[in-house]
């Protein structure tokens, strides 16, 4: 993306549980299949004389990825999308696009483990500067622009604490100083935020997590406009970050059902968080639909959904957390979000583990803090799985 290139969001012309299910399909003739087809194929018959539509696996090219990569450039309302192997694989080559060796990368600290890795770890062994910024810190991000600063990274709302980051006051400073902002929004969905439409230049999600919503696909995307989608495609060819064409068709399936999906979440962890505030058990409930949440105003203006995250922080501490996770039956203790079933994770044992048991409570997740991934189970049921365990 060349500097002040500008984004612009591109119209809906449909509601968007329409485009999850038929946008950017290719038109079907009398006797096709319904479902697109899964072309397990890596090669393709190629034209003579030029090398003009010349498809390969590794080119993100195959046709189960061009019909996502449509689908979801519409969803988000960007020009142009492209699917990746994994979510690491998409802030990977989203960013490898925009930076080069001696740029400087303005992230917020409030990121996914792997991503803070990413940076922290390869950027930098790259020759790229990176710097944290805590997004609580008043002016944190315009004290530290510098002129070799290229790209400001966040993600809203946060994994696992779900904060949600004002946009409008970031994207101010990106336009005023020529910066691109990515947004990696994997934990809200098009359906409940689209980052573009609030400024953002390029949108990352993993699409493991809420896109296809069902556990069973590695995935990622990148959106943003045609030029600069180009240009991570050329980082995912050689960088070998390209999807298998199965994975792309389970992910089509799963978008089919993004919107009834989400909306079910967002409900069932409202009910949820609402319970949970009536617990004496848990001492603070971190869901940015409750009146308590420090984002709650934010995310009302921000957010079409309060999403399907939420946490809960046991007032007996990691002892409590123990007790209370091996009690659970409906809801699987397992890591990643985003799926039709419940999961809980603790920080302690996973993103953040880490860093010690005081260093996890100064960024305010403590021992006892446990991380919900709501599904669409029935939420009576669902309480009295939560219940049971406290007992
Ligand atoms: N971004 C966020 C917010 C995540 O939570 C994760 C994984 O948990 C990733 C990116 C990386 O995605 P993946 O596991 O698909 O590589």
């Amino acid at each position: 993306m060349k500097r002040n290139e500008p984004t612009t969001q591109k119209p809906r012309t449909q509601g968007l549980s329409t485009l999850a299910i038929h946008g950017g399909a290719e038109p079907i003739d009398p006797g096709s299949p319904v479902v697109q087809p899964i072309v397990q194929s890596v090669n393709f018959v190629q034209e003579f004389g030029t090398a003009e539509g010349l498809r390969y696996g590794r080119y993100g090219n195959s046709p189960n990825a061009e019909t996502i990569q449509r689908r979801i450039a519409l969803l988000e309302g960007a020009e142009a999308g492209l699917v990746l192997a994994s979510g690491m694989g998409a802030t990977a080559c989203a960013l490898l696009a925009l930076l080069r060796p001696g740029d400087h990368l303005l992230a917020s600290s409030w990121i996914y483990g792997g991503t803070h890795r990413l940076f922290t770890q390869e950027f930098v062994s790259m020759g790229i500067d990176v710097t944290l910024v805590d997004p609580g810190e008043s002016r944190g991000w315009r004290k530290r622009i510098r002129k070799q600063t290229r790209v400001i990274f966040l993600e809203s709302p946060v994994n696992p604490t779900c904060r949600v980051i004002d946009l409008a006051s970031v994207r101010y400073l990106t336009k005023e100083n020529g910066l691109a902002l990515v947004v990696d929004s994997t934990f809200a969905s098009p359906i409940n935020f689209r980052p573009i439409e609030h400024g953002a230049d390029v949108v990352i999600h993993s699409a493991t997590k809420f896109l296809n919503g069902h556990h069973d696909v590695l995935s990622g995307v990148v959106l943003g406009t045609a030029s600069y989608i180009e240009e991570v495609r050329q980082k995912m060819i050689v960088w070998g970050q390209a999807p298998d064409p199965f994975a792309c068709w389970l992910l089509e399936r799963g978008l089919k059902t993004l919107d009834v999906r989400v909306r079910r979440q967002n409900e069932n962890a409202m009910r949820i968080a609402g319970w949970a505030e009536e617990r004496k058990e848990f001492k603070r409930v971190h869901y940015p639909g409750l009146a308590s949440h420090p984002d709650h105003e934010l995310a009302k203006s921000h957010l079409d959904g309060f999403g399907g995250m939420l946490a809960l922080e046991l007032a007996g501490g990691g002892k409590a957390a123990d007790r209370f996770i091996r009690k659970l039956k409906l809801c699987t203790h397992a890591a990643s979000l985003g799926g039709v079933d419940t999961l809980i994770s603790e920080p302690r044992y996973s993103s953040h583990a880490h860093l010690s048991s005081d260093e996890r409570a100064k960024i305010g997740i403590p021992d006892g803090f446990l991380r919900f991934s709501i599904g669409i189970e029935d939420p009576d049921d669902l309480i009295a799985d939560l219940t049971q365990a406290l007992g």
